[in-house]
């Protein structure tokens, strides 16, 4: 139904498949190519979709139903690419992503391995500003000999847009010469230790001074931003990470300004389903934020 993508039949929430009424627009991108450590989140769309059928639509935090006979939103299933190709999957999620922009639709992609997330920024406008949450910077200039991978993602992403359009969050395991690279551009990035020192509304407030007014804002989610106790079912876990509550307190603030969305880094085989549920539940939150910020949802019968 949508060019460049097939659908699947268990969709995200429960959502349909046609996106032509629908604001958000769920799309998975089932890649690991790049992965390094554990395999596995080519299998992370799926493992979030069922986990999403398990969530309940009420959000008691805006007093709202965002059930999908409610909600503005469809999944129209996973992009096509050639699993082999990193090239191929990045022009794949571009092309997709570019003709959502065009139709005003708030894109929701769900990884898959990090590097998706250049694709997307490839199809915005050039003034937009990247929130990642992660536990990594993802600031490699190469990682294994490869220039585009899940380790060198916002590097080519700083290249392509600026050092000032990208915000870093939860930061805990670095390399020194991305350290470096990050401290030389003055990019901005609060560390999981800073979080727990100030407090996750503290930084969210800070974060929110940090982004420019004006620009569209895209939120990305690397889901080992938390700690593995909340989320182990990713490639590459870190200790001494952020809490669920805290991203969530975190996502609350500035998921108003956001105009498209990813959850990536998934790999449920690590876990019994923790990981993918908690993506689920922070998709549901995004949604419910900006149906509110929007006024988007149907009234209640
Ligand atoms: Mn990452
Ligand atoms: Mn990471």
């Amino acid at each position: 139904m949508f060019p460049g993508v097939k659908s699947v039949v268990n969709t995200f929430f429960g959502a349909p498949i046609d996106p032509t009424p629908a604001t958000f627009v769920v799309t998975g991108v089932p890649f690991d190519k790049t992965s390094t450590y554990r395999q596995g989140s080519k299998k992370g769309p799926a493992a979030i979709r069922t986990a999403s059928q398990h969530i309940e639509s009420y959000c008691l935090q805006e007093y709202l139903d965002i059930d999908a006979s409610k909600l503005p939103i469809a999944d129209i299933g996973d992009i096509n690419f050639d699993a082999e190709s990193v090239s191929g999957m990045l022009k794949a999620v571009e092309s997709v992503v570019s003709q959502l922009n065009h139709q005003d639709k708030v894109p929701i992609l769900l990884g898959g391995e990090h590097t998706l997330t250049l694709g997307a920024v490839r199809a915005l406008p050039r003034d937009i500003v990247l929130v990642q949450f992660d536990a990594h910077m993802d600031l490699r200039d190469r990682y294994n000999d490869l220039e585009f991978s899940h380790a060198c993602v916002q590097r080519r992403i700083v290249e392509q847009l600026g050092p000032d359009h990208l915000i870093q969050i939860g930061v805990r395991a670095v390399a020194k010469d991305e350290y470096e690279y990050a401290e030389k551009h003055n990019i901005v990035f609060y560390t999981s230790e800073d979080i727990k020192k100030e407090g996750a509304t503290a930084i969210a407030r800070r974060i929110n001074d940090a982004i420019p007014p004006g620009p569209p804002v895209y939120i990305s989610v690397d889901m080992d931003v938390l700690d593995p106790a909340y989320a182990p079912g990713v490639g590459n876990p870190e200790a001494a990470g952020i809490t669920t509550s805290e991203l969530l307190s975190i996502l609350r603030v500035i998921t108003p300004r956001a105009t498209i969305f990813d959850v990536n880094e998934v790999t449920p085989q690590y876990d019994q389903g923790i990981t993918a549920i908690c993506a689920a539940k922070i998709i549901t939150s995004f949604l419910c934020i900006q149906a509110k910020r929007h006024n988007l949802t149907s009234p209640s019968d």
